[in-house]
């Protein structure tokens, strides 16, 4: 059993608390990770303010994080102790139905279709004062050590500065695979991107590689537009500043509606928004923002029915176990710098100031 601090969440709408952890050993097929570097993402932020009842506290929350193997539990192959992981909060075990189909990133044997608090054999590997801390999305990443299913965590290359690449967790691969992946976006095409914190200007930096020639950030903070015009936004716009609905304000601005819209924001109306705001019979709308469960959307047919596809994505649609590795290696090769993202670093004792920091857009 290894001693150390985690950033606990004890209840909905509470801050976090620093705490020591106890973190038992991997049991056979799982891995214990040091985690050496997390980032904060804002689907951390919706569990802290309760908008996932299926989430039960105690839970150490996180997500987005990168460390270094301290042991494995038996059987386990693909990771030994002292190899640079990057822990998947999407898994891929690489034999169920859903992961031998080519076009799916989903597995079956995921947090998503069983409860999320617990690993896979519906125990926890954390305690503090006696009690059981639940598990978030078998990663946990807000924990100095943590412990995951083999299946969810990928080998990734031992020249990762661990720092960085923690990004390539969730946030960054979600944005740029919702582009390259899911949208599938065209070089010349027009973009719209509603919603420009790290996953949309992960969007903007997918839509850009991909050879988008206009790139139309929207966000109510304009604070975010410098950097999205850093990373490839032609126009920057706030819904704030125009009377009519920002969707004709887009048609108005391009003709026709954009080729391909994102909603990274995770508002019904947004994607509502996102949606109309796209060309009529070939517009491709992708929904990437995480709305608060219960939500329910009430849309005119006739937006679908003229032709446009809607979707979602889950992590950029990318097989995280074959993916990940290879997307380091792309950082490597600075392919893309997702290094432009970061813009606080802070010790772990001062984790809830880097969600004040999220809360207040900065
Ligand atoms: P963030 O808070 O950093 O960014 C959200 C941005 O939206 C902010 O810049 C904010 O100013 C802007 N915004 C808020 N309301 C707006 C409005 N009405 N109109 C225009 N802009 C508005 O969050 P993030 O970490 O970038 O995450 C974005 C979303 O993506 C979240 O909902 C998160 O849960 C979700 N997410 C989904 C996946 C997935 O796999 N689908 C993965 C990671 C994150
Ligand atoms: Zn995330
Ligand atoms: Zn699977």
């Amino acid at each position: 059993v290894i001693r150390c601090r985690a950033a606990v969440a004890w209840a909905v709408g509470k801050p976090l608390s620093v705490e020591e952890v106890e973190v038992a050993p991997p049991k056979a097929g799982e891995v214990r990770i040091k985690i050496v570097a997390t980032g904060i993402c804002r689907t951390d932020d919706h569990i802290l303010e309760g908008c996932f009842p299926n989430v039960d506290f105690p839970v150490i929350p996180g997500h987005e994080g990168a460390g270094i193997v301290e042991s494995i539990g038996e059987g386990v192959t693909s990771v030994k102790p002292g190899d640079k992981v990057i822990p998947l909060c999407l898994p891929q075990c690489g034999e169920c139905s859903f992961c031998l189909n080519p076009e799916s990133n989903y597995c079956l044997k995921s947090h998503v279709s069983e409860p999320q608090n617990l690993l896979p054999d519906k125990t926890s590997r954390f305690t503090c004062k006696g009690q059981q801390i639940h598990h978030f999305l078998w990663v946990s990443t807000f924990a100095e050590y943590t412990v995951i299913p083999e299946y969810a965590v990928a080998k990734i290359d031992a020249a990762a500065p661990l720092d960085k690449v923690c990004l390539l967790g969730c946030g960054f691969p979600t944005g740029y695979g919702a582009a390259i992946n899911t949208a599938k976006v065209k070089p010349g095409s027009t973009c719209a991107v509603f919603g420009v914190g790290g996953v949309g200007l992960s969007v903007v930096m997918g839509c850009k590689a991909a050879g988008a020639s206009r790139i139309i950030a929207i966000d109510i903070n304009k604070d975010k537009f410098a950097k999205a015009k850093e990373l490839g936004a032609t126009d920057c716009i706030s819904p704030q500043d125009f009377k009519k609905p920002i969707q004709e304000v887009l048609i108005e601005m391009t003709g026709h509606g954009v080729d391909y819209s994102f909603e990274v924001i995770g508002h019904t109306d947004t994607m509502i928004a996102a949606l109309a705001s796209c060309n009529m019979n070939t517009g491709v709308c992708v929904m990437v923002g995480v709305p608060a469960s219960g939500s329910v959307i009430s849309i005119d047919p006739m937006l679908l029915l003229s032709g446009r596809t809607w979707k979602g994505t889950l992590l950029g649609d990318w097989k995280m176990k074959d993916c990940i590795p290879k997307l380091v290696s792309s950082y490597l090769e600075k392919k893309f710098n997702s290094d432009l993202l970061i813009t606080h670093t802070l010790p772990i004792a001062k984790v809830n100031e880097g969600f004040e920091l999220l809360r207040a857009g900065k």
